[in-house]
């Protein structure tokens, strides 16, 4: 008889495009005894989890629940939802996921109407004033906020206006964003907005918040054919998650009392000081790293600071250095992707991950390998450097 052991998994620092570390707190919440997802405390728990969301989404929306599965499949509701067959979408495509937006519309029988940007860079509101006008009987438009697969920052405050005149339905998805910087959802006149909890979070993969708006919902109400899926009908979901409770589907409960905590985490924490870390351990590091020749992608202006994608050097071997980060100080980064692969290296700083201890941790390992390597003459300087910010600010 094949015999099997126990998984113990490794004690790894996730610095990749994710998932990030879990908080102890989300892996201790997560461990409490289930309850069923009609009782009335778990009801209670739900309440509270919808009045956390729409403080992180900034939104006073109605309709804003945690979808039972992965970011994609947030991808796929507010898709199935919002936009009927046959409808055109305009998505931008700087990457892998606007191209899976795309190819969710188009699994949807949808038209995506793709505008494509160099990976790295973002859109130009007027590029999509442009293609709202040329382009007849567009339903929306669909954004990535923060490009995973390249560390760029879409804008979306203009575009949101300019969808908001226009009469059409804003989509945007957030799955990195949320919880590593802004996202007003509400103000930037934003429709149907997905999320992951496996990002900014702090949370295992599993979930996946959104929040549809007024308008929106009017749109779905007001559809001429059905929803294409069972699983993700806003019309069916939403008597579970508002005043009525009626079963859909069994809610997965340990995983809604680890993103309960997780969002009681962040709200402790706050707006303020969520931020400003996020953006000052990004700092920390790009400037460590720059100290050693290893230079940002994306333009200033666009970078996000939970997803840092930087350069590697030529002579340098992507793989080999990658893979004694985890071999040898078990630290994970995430390779390039498309155009990208062996070019750049994708440093995330998410949720609780991003930390002085983690950014000083990663430079004063990848100098060691460097050096070890042959490929910069003395380990200590990228250190220093990123040590310089921390003392400066
Ligand atoms: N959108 C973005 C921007 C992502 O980064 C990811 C995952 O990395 C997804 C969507 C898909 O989410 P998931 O892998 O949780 O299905």
């Amino acid at each position: 008889m094949k015999e099997y052991r126990k998984f113990e998994p490794p004690d790894r620092i996730l610095l990749g495009p994710g998932p990030s570390n879990v908080h102890p707190r989300v892996l201790r919440a997560m461990s409490a005894p289930t309850i069923g997802h009609l009782d009335p405390d778990f009801l209670e728990l739900m309440e509270e989890v919808q009045e956390l969301l729409r403080w992180l989404f900034k939104t006073k929306n109605r309709l804003t629940i945690p979808v039972s599965a992965t970011g994609s499949a947030g991808m796929e509701c507010c898709f199935a939802n919002v936009f009927e067959r046959g409808e055109k979408v305009l998505i931008g495509v700087n990457g892998v996921f606007g191209k899976r937006m795309a190819e969710t519309a188009r699994k949807l029988g949808q038209i995506p109407v793709t505008m494509e940007k160099d990976w790295g860079e973002v859109f130009d509101p007027d590029v999509i004033s442009a293609a709202l006008k040329s382009e007849k009987d567009i339903a929306g438009v669909a954004l990535v906020h923060a490009e995973t697969s390249t560390g760029a920052c879409q804008p979306l405050e203009e575009i949101g206006e300019l969808c908001k005149k226009r009469g059409v339905i804003f989509l945007v998805d957030a799955v990195t964003s949320l919880g590593g910087i802004p996202v007003e959802v509400d103000k930037w006149n934003i429709d149907a907005c997905y999320s992951g909890t496996q990002k900014c979070l702090s949370c295992p993969p599993g979930l996946s918040p959104v929040t549809f708006s007024e308008k929106a919902l009017e749109k779905i109400n007001s559809r001429s054919t059905e929803v294409e899926s069972w699983y993700f009908d806003m019309s069916m979901i939403q008597k579970y998650w508002g005043e009525e409770r009626v079963y859909h589907h069994t809610a997965p409960i340990n995983m809604i009392y680890a993103l309960h905590e997780a969002l009681l985490i962040l709200y402790e924490e706050g707006f303020d000081s969520l931020f400003a870390r996020h953006k000052k351990n990004s700092e920390a590091l790009l400037s460590g790293l720059s100290a050693i020749g290893i230079e940002p992608l994306v333009d200033e202006t666009y970078r996000l600071p939970e997803l840092n994608s930087v350069i590697i050097p030529e002579s340098v071997d992507d793989k080999a250095v990658r893979s004694a980060l985890l071999n040898d100080y078990d630290i994970e980064i995430g390779p390039g992707l498309g155009p990208l692969a062996g070019k750049i290296w994708r440093i995330g700083l998410m949720g609780q991950a991003s930390s002085a201890k983690n950014v000083i941790y990663f430079l004063a390992s990848l100098e060691q390998i460097l050096k070890k390597m042959g490929k910069i003459p003395e380990a200590g300087k990228a250190v220093q450097a990123a040590e310089e910010v921390y003392c400066n600010t």
